[in-house]
């Protein structure tokens, strides 16, 4: 018999222990080390560091010759920020009202915990997975996702399936939109600022641009189960420093998250609204101009129809004893690097996803204690 109150203390307690050991992208190596020590001591099979420094761990199923179940997480987190913002000191992990409290809590350390003692449960009862299922603690997450390019790049056996352990509040979540990040940039001409001339001041052209930005996000296209497209103007930046020159030109950062735009459609919308203000569009990762295509944009998707999903709906609504919804991220995960390679993927992860990234980040133990029993269903039956 499982014995799940010791099971969830046990998967608490790595979670406190994760949360303690600061992993800031770059800065896995101390947090990859300490969950390799826990997979040793929990007696998997295999463990191993890659060379971009994962952590792995295997535990091998009844039939072998299957394609793996993999478990993924991110091993790096956001800074906490001005930890005065933060009731209690974002790297002490303190019980606070059933949840645990800390940087990382929810994105993503309590819901990596429930993933390696999900594998543990079976472990401690004698018990094997349908097929062999693999643990991947991967680095770079929230600065590009380096290490699971890295990992999936360098694959060498067979995926199934990848479970992320992002928060979907232990709803199973089918994919996210993708994200395309452009640099708008108006060229102007720079003059003393005591003689200035409108025509040549690329700034108004922008504040004209965001202005009509505003009203125009809604003329963007909504997938039917990823959602609208949304633009965000985050960084806006001049070419100079000088405060009495005006600026030779002036450029802002467009975020766009879609799963029903491509890359062509994104700019024709944004060259109607840039107007005739000479101007240029470019991909603000490569800094180039983007090539032709028309192509929808998409993080990843794994739609209800694929075969995977009713399999997995079937064995976590039996393991977590309720129904559980379909849903989809907001924000981008390291899911989006796996289609290329053709494998499908879904979320389950017992934190919401409002807790990413805030001040005093929190993960509910119960909804962990629900998460572990959803998981181990899926490694026995899937
Ligand atoms: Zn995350």
């Amino acid at each position: 018999m499982m014995d799940w109150d010791k099971l969830l203390e046990d998967c608490v307690d790595f979670a406190q222990r994760l949360i303690q050991t600061p992993s800031m992208p770059f800065e896995e190596a101390a947090i990859a080390d300490l969950i390799a020590g826990e997979m040793h001591r929990l007696q998997f099979d295999e463990v191993w560091l890659d060379a971009r420094g994962n952590v792995n761990g295997r535990i091998f199923g009844q039939d072998r010759s299957l394609p793996s179940l993999v478990l993924n997480s991110h091993l790096d987190h956001v800074d906490p920020g001005d930890p005065a913002l933060w009731s209690s000191p974002p790297y002490a992990a303190e019980i606070v009202d059933g949840r645990i409290v800390g940087r990382g809590a929810a994105d993503i350390k309590g819901p990596l915990a429930v993933q390696v003692y999900s594998m543990a449960a079976l472990l401690r009862l004698g018990e094997r997975p349908l097929r062999d299922v693999v643990f991947s603690g991967v680095v770079e997450e929230e600065i590009g996702g380096g290490g699971a390019k890295f990992w999936v790049e360098t694959l060498d056996y067979d995926v199934a399936l990848v479970v992320l352990s992002e928060p979907s509040a232990n709803n199973l979540a089918l994919g996210h939109r993708g994200i395309v990040q452009m640099w708008l940039t108006f060229d102007g001409r720079s003059v003393h600022a005591s003689i200035p001339k409108k025509e040549h001041n690329p700034n108004f052209a922008l504040a004209d641009f965001l202005a009509k930005l505003a009203a125009a996000q809604h003329d963007l296209s909504t997938h039917p189960h990823l959602g609208p497209t949304t633009v965000t103007p985050t960084i806006i930046e001049v070419d100079t420093k000088s405060p009495n020159v005006t600026p030779a030109w002036t450029r802002v950062l467009l975020d766009f998250r879609t799963a029903s735009e491509s890359t062509d459609s994104l700019q024709a919308f944004v060259e109607k609204l840039a107007g005739d203000w000479p101007h240029t569009i470019s991909n603000a990762w490569t800094n180039e101009p983007f090539p032709p295509s028309d192509e929808l944009v998409y993080g990843f998707y794994t739609p209800p129809e694929n075969e995977v999903v009713p399999r997995v709906q079937a064995a976590l609504t039996k393991g977590m004893g309720c129904d559980l919804a379909l849903t989809h991220y907001q924000f981008a995960t390291d899911g989006r690097h796996f289609v290329p390679f053709g494998i499908p993927v879904v979320g389950l992860s017992p934190a919401e996803e409002v807790q990413a990234h805030i001040a005093d980040e929190s993960i509910s133990i119960s909804a962990m204690g629900n998460s572990l029993r959803g998981y181990v269903q899926l490694l026995r039956e899937f």
